[in-house]
C-alpha cells in the first residue's frame, strides 16, 4: 500500500488528490496525492519519469552520457540540439540536465558506498556498478525509500523557487549576462 512520504508510518490523512497533465511526454496523466498535515501533494511518477522534470529519465541519461563520451559540453549540446536558435541555450539545456545528474550521481555514490566508491560518477562507470543499462531508473529502485529526500529527476525534493545559486553561477561562466552581483 501505498504510504506518505512525509509520514510513513501514516495517520496523515494521506488520499487520492486527482491527477495532473504533464506535457512531456505528452498526455501522460500522473496520479496525485495529498498529505493534509503535510499541506502539500504528492505526484505518483510512472518509474520511468522524470520527477520535477520534463521528459523520462532514459532521455536525461542519454544526455549525461553524450557529455561524458564528448570533447565538451559545448561539443554535445551542438550534437543533442541542433534545433536550438543558439549554442548558447543549446549549452544551458544540456549543462541543466547534466548539474541534476551528477549531483544525484554524488548524492548516491555517498549514500552506497559500498557500490560507487571511487567511481568517476559517470553513466558508463554508474552502469558497470549496478550491471544494467538505464541508470537512472535502476537508481530509483536502489534508492526507493529516501526518493523523498532527493532532487529531481530522482527523487522528490522541490528544487529552491529561486532558481539556486546555481544559476547564477553558471551565467557567469558563460558571460551571456552581466554579473548577478553588482560591486
Ligand atoms: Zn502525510
Amino acid at each position: 500500500m501505498l504510504c506518505c512520504p512525509l509520514h510513513p508510518k501514516g495517520g496523515c490523512g494521506f488520499a487520492r488528490h486527482g491527477t495532473y497533465r504533464r506535457v512531456t511526454p505528452a498526455g501522460t496523466l500522473i496520479p496525485r496525492w495529498y498529505c493534509p498535515q503535510g499541506h502539500c501533494t504528492f505526484s505518483l511518477l510512472p518509474d520511468h519519469l522524470a520527477a520535477r522534470f520534463p521528459g523520462t529519465l532514459d532521455e536525461i541519461e542519454r544526455v549525461v552520457e553524450t557529455v561524458d563520451q564528448a570533447k565538451s559540453l559545448e561539443a554535445a549540446a551542438d550534437l543533442l540540439r541542433p534545433d536550438c536558435v543558439s549554442l548558447i541555450s543549446a549549452v544551458r539545456w544540456t549543462r541543466r540536465r547534466v548539474t541534476l545528474v551528477r549531483t544525484v550521481f554524488t548524492l548516491l555514490a555517498g549514500m552506497f558506498p559500498g557500490i560507487f566508491q571511487g567511481s568517476a560518477l559517470t553513466v558508463a562507470d554508474f552502469r558497470l556498478r549496478l550491471d544494467c543499462i538505464v541508470v537512472l531508473a535502476q537508481a530509483r529502485h536502489l534508492a526507493y525509500d529516501t526518493l523523498s529526500t532527493l532532487p529531481r529527476p530522482l527523487g522528490f525534493v522541490p528544487p529552491r523557487p529561486d532558481g539556486g545559486g546555481r544559476k547564477i553561477r553558471f551565467q557567469q561562466r558563460m558571460g551571456t549576462d552581466p554579473p548577478a552581483f553588482a560591486g
